[in-house]
């Protein structure tokens, strides 16, 4: 059994747990991050893999969050050019669809003035001469086609890098390990860790709860028992298919309810995502269902009635929701940050968010913990740091 000390202690290696070690030793803290299967192992292989101020989120006024995604979406694109890739996204409007091609023009000249109307925020409409080559879209019934940018990544990759750039800082690895249990005295965590058969203690000025879906479970595990904010969590799936789409990413309506679903390109073949299924089953066990598996089928074949690629697989990740009655499409995005105690914060537990947030994020989850954490002196700005695969 060892003993260390750190500034911070985090539990979970998914993109927030890795992007909190990163702002955290950058920021001159000495940290650990602890995690029990495999970096990104949890939601953070398993989204859409888009980099994206959400332009859907504009039906839901959350103006906030498009603005501040669309600008990290710049950073990240500055920063991991290898990691993070500019993709043509294309809307098509038909006849019988929900929303109207003047919905669609408004919805995108907003998001082109919260990305600040840069040459890449602009959007336009493809000719008809080139529908045709728009891999086997159905030009039945199609009245226009809008296309405009955003960016893809690769999530599990991109997760891996920032945990890579947090360690060049000093921040600490332990993987696979086990947050045991954490209990809070005047002035610090002392911390239970069990690796392999090894069970270790370190003592934290304070905590970090990135668990995603588990956060309520590591939550139980401290003493005393900090209050729990009430969360729902909603299954999202998404199927791969053989055949590559190879002109971007299509940004669609499900024609059984009219949700939006994306067809993409993804390391050859085509990515079809994504369902929301309210879920309470086993944590440890996440996978796409039948029906969701049949509901993203028809929607490609809906759409792409040429496109009868072989299903390669599936796979689905929870989105921790703010608890509701409504559908989870309307409910917040936004990142919850819940700390202990605000006057004098020792621990944040993170709840929901974006991937394409991450590193927003962090900075104010170290925002959040500054008070109670001692000077030091900082030694970068995660925001010009540069990511690479
Ligand atoms: C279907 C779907 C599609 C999405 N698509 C996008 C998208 O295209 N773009 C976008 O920006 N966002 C997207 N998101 C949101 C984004 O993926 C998530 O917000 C993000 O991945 C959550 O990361 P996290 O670090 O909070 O949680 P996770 O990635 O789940 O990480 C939590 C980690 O904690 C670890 N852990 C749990 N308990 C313990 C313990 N006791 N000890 C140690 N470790 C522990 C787990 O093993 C896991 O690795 C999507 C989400 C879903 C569900």
């Amino acid at each position: 059994m060892s003993v260390a000390d750190y500034d911070v202690v985090i539990i979970g290696g998914g993109i927030h747990g890795v992007g909190v070690a990163q702002a955290a030793a950058a920021a001159g803290y000495s940290v650990l991050l602890i995690e029990r299967a495999a970096l990104a192992s949890g939601t953070s292989s398993r989204s859409s893999k888009l980099i994206h101020g959400g332009l859907r989120y504009l039906e839901s006024a959350r103006f906030g969050l498009v603005r501040e995604s669309l600008r990290e979406r710049e950073i990240l694109l500055r920063i991991a050019p290898g990691l993070v890739h500019r993709v043509p996204f294309h809307i098509p409007v038909y006849d019988n669809s929900r929303r109207p091609a003047w919905m669609i023009r408004a919805g995108l000249g907003l998001y082109a003035l919260l990305g600040g109307l840069s040459r890449h925020a602009r959007f336009d409409t493809l000719p008809r001469a080139r529908w045709d080559g728009l891999d086997g879209l159905d030009t039945r019934g199609l009245r226009a086609v809008f296309r405009y940018e955003d960016a893809q990544t690769d999530d599990t990759l991109l997760t891996q890098a920032v945990m890579r750039s947090a360690q060049k800082f000093g921040a600490e690895l332990r993987c696979p390990a086990n947050f045991l249990s954490a209990r809070r005295r005047d002035d610090d965590y002392v911390v239970h860790i069990l690796e392999g058969k090894d069970e270790h203690i370190c003592r934290a000025k304070a905590l970090v709860n990135a668990a995603g879906p588990w956060a309520g479970t590591v939550l139980e595990r401290i003493t005393p028992r900090p209050a729990v904010l009430p969360m729902d969590l909603v299954q999202g799936a998404h199927i791969m298919v053989g055949n590559e789409t190879r002109h971007g990413i299509y940004y669609l309506e499900a024609p059984q309810d009219g949700r939006a679903v994306f067809v993409m390109p993804w390391q050859q073949h085509t990515l079809v995502g994504t369902t929301e299924t309210r879920f309470d089953g086993d944590l440890s066990a996440v996978n796409a269902r039948p029906e969701e598996v049949t509901y993203l089928q028809e929607t490609l074949w809906h759409y792409f009635p040429g496109h009868r690629g072989t299903l390669l697989g599936s796979f689905a990740g929870l989105r921790v929701l703010p608890h509701g009655s409504g559908a989870a499409f309307h409910r917040s995005r936004e990142t919850i940050l819940h700390p202990d105690n605000p006057d004098r914060v020792r621990l944040v537990t993170v709840y929901g968010g974006k991937l394409t947030g991450y590193r927003a994020t962090a900075v104010k989850v170290m925002r959040l913990l500054k008070k109670s954490l001692p000077a030091r002196a900082p030694r970068a700005d995660t925001s010009e740091i540069s990511l690479s695969p």
